[in-house]
């Protein structure tokens, strides 16, 4: 083959062998998308989407076939009785606050089972940001986290006790910028059932950004009676240039619908434009997408690990969403790692990224990332702040043979600063 990148030829070796290696769990994923994709597909059919249904409306949005159907479609790939998915919900942490809102009134109780949430989702709740701005807290929503066991794992006596008499447990399935497990839908169905046994009536939302259609089943199917996520993560399937989904039980979405539009109205209004097209077509790649990031993923680990740096998850573990952290060790290592997933990028991959102070955060951060859609992490991206242990987030790859070239180049240009060695 015709070295395009001249790539060493012992780091395109090492490659090959990585790739070989992890053919079991390249063949799972295959066998994840599969499945995925047929439930999708049937989903389709079974809600007989139409050439129509495509094109979006104007104006007040009434009667927007392409709209409902796309809810009814998503609802039955998602294994839920009703969704709501629009391009109007701006982001995962629109979605999400859209969703606690619908469900909390001043004097609930919202308790966080998985410990911390995602840090864009603390200021919604009103414990980090500015007060006055509305969070939940303003409104006199009450709040309170259970802290995972030493190991990461949800701590169900502790689960159990918090719940009692709570308005919403908050589950998070993915890890986001921190270092515990992401929880399978498996561990999410065992904290879904200790959180039932203590109190029936707790509302259990499940945050499922970066989470789906990485397992054959999705968080209600067992038991999570709402969820959420964004489109410009897995579930718009690196189509979607904008948009969040909400899903699960009907009377919980309409109530969302209620608070993302307002009470009357709900989801009978809301325009289309021209987005529908791509929520169809990204919803139906979706599982083929989140393959190919799962690919990166675990390819990622594999070489990285065979480098001789922490690979978390390590690459033979079973996957519950796309994040991979690398452990780099050293901030030269992070800033050579980035640098060479953007110069693998298929947009701006000129740029070079510098670490730069972020709001919210004590140290630098470096971010790579040179996507179709901005900010897309479905796409190939990779960030992390530079502090011990260096770790830098890498998630997405809408292509693993293309990912697979950044990942390559993050590991040469390392090579090419003296920063690691190859195996001869
Ligand atoms: C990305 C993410 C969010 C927020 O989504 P944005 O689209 O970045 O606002 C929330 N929770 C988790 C676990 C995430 O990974």
């Amino acid at each position: 083959m015709n070295d395009l990148f001249a790539i060493d030829p012992r780091l395109r070796a090492l490659s090959d062998a990585v790739e070989k290696q992890c053919a079991p769990q390249f063949e799972r994923a295959q066998r994840v998308s599969r499945e995925n994709s047929e439930r999708v597909l049937a989903a389709f059919i079974h809600n007989r989407v139409s050439e129509p249904d495509l094109h979006g409306t104007t104006g007040y949005g009434y009667d927007d076939r392409g709209r409902d159907t796309l809810d009814r479609v998503w609802a039955e790939a998602m294994g839920a009785q009703a969704a709501l998915v629009r391009h109007t919900l701006i982001s995962g942490t629109h979605t999400i606050a859209t969703a606690l809102f619908a469900m909390l009134r001043p004097g609930d109780r919202m308790v966080a089972v998985t410990g911390r949430p995602y840090d864009t989702i603390q200021a919604t709740i009103g414990i980090s940001g500015t007060p006055g701005q509305g969070s939940l807290r303003d409104y006199g929503v009450l709040y309170s986290e259970v802290p995972l066991t030493p190991d990461g794992q949800p701590d169900l006596p502790a689960i159990a006790s918090a719940v009692r008499g709570a308005k919403l447990a908050h589950i998070q399935r993915s890890r986001g910028y921190s270092l515990r497990p992401s929880f399978s839908v498996e561990t999410i169905g065992r904290v879904i059932d200790a959180i039932r046994a203590a109190d029936p009536n707790v509302i259990v939302f499940v945050d499922n950004c970066y989470g789906e259609f990485v397992e054959t089943r999705e968080p209600p199917s067992v038991g999570a009676d709402l969820m959420a996520g964004s489109l410009i993560k897995n579930a718009g399937g690196g189509i979607a240039r904008t948009g969040g989904y909400i899903a699960g039980r009907g009377d919980l979405v309409e109530l969302c619908a209620y608070r993302h539009t307002c009470p009357g109205i709900g989801a009978e209004a809301g325009c289309t434009l021209d987005v529908l097209r791509e929520m169809y077509l990204g919803l139906f790649l979706a599982p083929q997408t989140v393959e190919n990031a799962v690919k990166t993923a675990v390819f990622s680990a594999a070489l990285f690990g065979a480098l001789g740096m922490g690979a978390l998850p390590a690459w033979d573990a079973p996957r519950t969403d796309i994040v991979e952290s690398i452990l780099t060790g050293s901030a030269a290592r992070m800033v050579a790692f980035c640098r060479g997933i953007q110069q693998g990028s298929p947009v701006d991959s000129f740029a070079a990224p510098e670490p730069g102070a972020m709001p919210g955060y004590a140290s630098e951060v470096i971010m790579a990332a040179g996507t179709f859609t901005s900010g897309a992490s479905i796409e190939l991206s990779a960030d992390g702040p530079l502090r011990d242990p260096y770790a830098v987030w890498l998630q997405g790859g809408i292509s693993y043979p293309a990912a697979r070239v950044g990942v390559l180049l993050a590991a040469a240009e390392m090579h090419k600063e003296g920063l690691l060695t190859l195996p001869e």
